[in-house]
């Protein structure tokens, strides 16, 4: 699957502890993410693919690959404390994930169950 990434400023180390607890999960997919929460996964280790910032249009790009039926998982730590610069395309980017049926978890407590969904089952030996 593709699967994006993406972290309100407030919210970054949150993702990053969260993926990192998840890593074996996320890594069997193709991974991507806005310019800063992208660098902060690579400094941790994850190879992901890239967009522009958020700000300068990162979600709208992670957007279009939704539209192109090119993504199929996002998951999208949101501060709802803190007015963002960008909330048009943030509100953008939930809408059409809402159009085209795309899971989005905005918090951690969704992320984590589903994450839970794509976990490949342990085999029983
Ligand atoms: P960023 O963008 O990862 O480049 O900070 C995230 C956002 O605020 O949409």
């Amino acid at each position: 699957m593709n699967i994006s990434l993406v972290a309100h400023n407030g919210k970054k180390d949150a993702l990053i502890r969260w993926a990192d607890t998840h890593r074996k999960t996320l890594e069997q997919h193709k991974l991507f993410a806005t310019g800063t929460t992208g660098t902060k996964l690579e400094e941790i280790g994850f190879s992901i693919t890239k967009f522009h910032s958020g700000p300068l249009g990162g979600d709208q790009e992670i957007g279009a690959k939704i539209v192109e039926g090119m993504m199929d998982m996002l998951f999208f730590f949101v501060d709802p404390l803190t007015a963002q610069p960008h909330e048009p395309d943030i509100s953008a980017l939930r809408r059409i994930c809402d159009v085209k049926q795309i899971p989005i978890a905005t918090n951690e407590a969704t992320a984590n169950i589903l994450i839970t969904s794509i976990k490949e089952p342990i085999d029983a030996v």
